[in-house]
């Protein structure tokens, strides 16, 4: 048995994950896990009280979390927003506001794909049970329809971030949201830095006030992580990590990344 392991960052049912909340915490105890944050995509749905009693039916610990879409020149930053207050209604109402700019931006998207011959109708889409629909639900239906042969090429080719059919639409900057967050009693954390290739847009990133930075992610190798871990040091910023973890959306290992025991309560005080 190694020591307390929290795995951070996962989605479920609630977003586009391929689990069901209580599941995933099924599985995080499978994975030999003490602690878990679900991090759906601009929701908090898989809070409910049935989760907190299997949790310690279980004996895991929980870390509330959800990951926010917010948007810097059109391109989507993802902020990781930690031990926030459950009741606080201005951060759900929050979180409710930005969903509606989703489905804004997800009817956007549909338009440039359904004016590349590749349409997709409503009915495509009322199998799912998620209200927070993303473009893992699309690129899926996409593989479906017969247009793209996988989930990753119908990234690759049309809905990357900036590809011919991606369509902006969050309007909240990341000062914004790291804002909201600390008025809703949480820690911003800056998600998956790895990703963000041009340096002075990174920089721009950067100069946000956050509480933490995720440095550890996925199975990245080392070499890609340490410079995060160097950069959160210097500026006395949460070093965080997580798996990404979304089922059959995506291949990242549940438990992948993890943070310990004293990252874990940080987080949530
Ligand atoms: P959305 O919230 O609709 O903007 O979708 C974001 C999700 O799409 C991320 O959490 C990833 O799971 C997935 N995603 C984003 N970019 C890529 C990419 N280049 N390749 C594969 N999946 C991606
Ligand atoms: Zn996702
Ligand atoms: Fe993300
Ligand atoms: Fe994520």
């Amino acid at each position: 048995m190694h020591d307390f392991r929290a795995d951070i960052h996962c989605h479920s049912t609630c977003s586009d994950g391929s689990d069901e909340p209580l599941a995933l915490l099924r599985k995080a105890k499978d994975a030999s896990l003490q602690g878990l944050s679900i991090t759906d995509h601009d929701s908090a749905a898989a809070y409910t009280p049935e989760l907190f009693g299997l949790a310690e039916e279980l004996n895991l610990r929980i870390l509330t979390g959800v990951e926010i879409s917010s948007e810097l020149e059109g391109i989507p930053v993802h902020i990781l927003a930690y031990g926030f207050d459950l009741a606080s209604l201005s951060f759900a109402e929050f979180l409710r506001e930005i969903r509606e700019r989703r489905t804004e931006r997800n009817s956007a998207i549909l338009k440039k794909l359904a004016e590349n011959k590749m349409p997709l109708s409503e009915e495509d889409f009322s199998g799912l049970k998620t209200k927070t629909i993303g473009r893992p639900h699309i690129a899926a239906l996409m593989v479906k329809k017969g247009y793209v042969g996988s989930i990753q090429n119908a990234f690759e080719r049309y809905l990357k971030d900036g590809a011919t059919c991606y369509a902006p639409g969050f309007k909240y900057t990341p000062e914004e949201v790291i804002r909201r967050i600390r008025l809703g009693g949480g820690k911003a954390v800056l998600a998956h830095p790895h990703f963000y290739k041009k340096k002075a847009y990174v920089k721009k990133i950067l100069s946000c006030p956050f509480d933490g930075i995720e440095c550890y992610y996925a199975a990245l190798p080392k070499q890609l992580e340490l410079p995060w871990v160097k950069l959160a040091k210097e500026r006395g910023w949460i070093v965080t990590g997580g798996s990404d973890f979304h089922g059959a959306f995506k291949n990242n290992p549940l438990g992948s990344s993890w943070v310990g025991e004293e990252t874990f309560n940080a987080l949530l005080q």
